[in-house]
């Protein structure tokens, strides 16, 4: 009789956490994650057009569920950024970014790993201190995080460029992502000294097609020359498309052409496989 009061304690329990979470409404799910740290990091392997060799890879986030089921960022960072919330999300990223590849980024200078940074991660400054605190006493090197933004980042100026400037002279590389895809694009580039550009996935699709704004993907890598960044072509998804990007001089690919975002430790295979071939 004792174990099956138990169980039917057990049960109601669940019940009842079960109906109590449904009964939220997005943004307190999302508060509950964030309690709760139900967030897991997936790398997306970035790789040189011209040898294949891994450099490094971009963390992406993911929010996994109690129940397992994985929700994609898309689906919870604008929510996360209009709550405030995004910035204990990117404190999570970073503290499970260290706890995976510590040992990684020790045993190889060269890779790097790049964080993508909100608007108000950049525009308050807060980063900063985080960034120090998190890599503190890890062994990894400030020029193996890169940190990437986007425009909306930079709308605040002045904010994101002392930021900004502070990050690069600890040693981080700053990116700027999704270029092209919002607005003033070129305004804020030449005020905010960066290293890096990442085109976006929406422009290398035009790769290959005859639509009018191939000629913009053209464009992009040259403003991004003059401006002496590296570029990192993202969503590359066909052979054509990494040829094309390869023949302009573009040095870094991202896509399913070279692998989708995994787990740390397929990660750490892949970049080691892709070094010896
Ligand atoms: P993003 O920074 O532009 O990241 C690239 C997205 O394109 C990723 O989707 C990636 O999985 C996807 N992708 C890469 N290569 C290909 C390809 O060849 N084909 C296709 N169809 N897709 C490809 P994901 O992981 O769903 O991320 C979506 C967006 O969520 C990211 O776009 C980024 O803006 C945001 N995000 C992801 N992680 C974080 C984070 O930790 N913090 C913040 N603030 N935002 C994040
Ligand atoms: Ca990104
Ligand atoms: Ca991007
Ligand atoms: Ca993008």
């Amino acid at each position: 009789l004792l174990p099956l009061g138990i169980l039917m304690a057990i049960f109601t329990v669940s019940v009842v956490i079960w109906f109590s979470r449904r009964r939220l409404s997005p943004l307190g799910e999302l508060k509950i994650a964030v309690e709760h740290k139900e967030f897991v990091l997936h790398y997306q392997p970035i790789v040189s057009l011209k040898t294949g060799a891994c450099i490094g890879a971009e963390a992406l986030v993911r929010w996994q569920r109690p129940d397992g089921s994985m929700t994609r960022p898309d689906l919870f960072i604008p929510l996360a950024e209009e709550s405030g919330l995004i910035m204990q999300i990117t404190d999570q990223v970073l503290d499970i970014l260290v706890r995976e590849l510590k040992p990684f980024l020790n045993a190889n200078r060269d890779a790097h790993i790049a964080v993508n940074l909100s608007a108000q991660d950049i525009k308050s400054g807060r980063i900063l201190p985080v960034l120090q605190q998190t890599l503190y006493g890890t062994g990894i090197d400030n020029h193996q995080i890169w940190l990437e933004a986007t425009e909306r980042g930079f709308m605040d100026v002045q904010a994101a460029r002392s930021t900004i400037d502070i990050a690069r002279t600890r040693g981080h590389a700053v990116a700027i992502d999704d270029f092209g895809t919002g607005y003033s694009s070129l305004s804020y580039l030449q005020g905010l000294p960066m290293d890096a550009l990442k085109i976006d996935k929406s422009f290398v699709d035009t790769i290959g097609t005859d639509a009018a704004t191939a000629s913009v993907t053209t464009h992009i890598i040259n403003i991004a020359k003059t401006l002496n960044l590296k570029i990192v072509a993202e969503g590359v998804e066909t052979q054509a498309q990494a040829d094309y990007l390869s023949a302009r001089d573009v040095e870094y690919g991202q896509g399913w052409l070279f692998a989708k975002a995994m787990p740390a430790n397929d990660f750490v295979a892949f970049y080691h496989k892709s070094r010896r071939q």
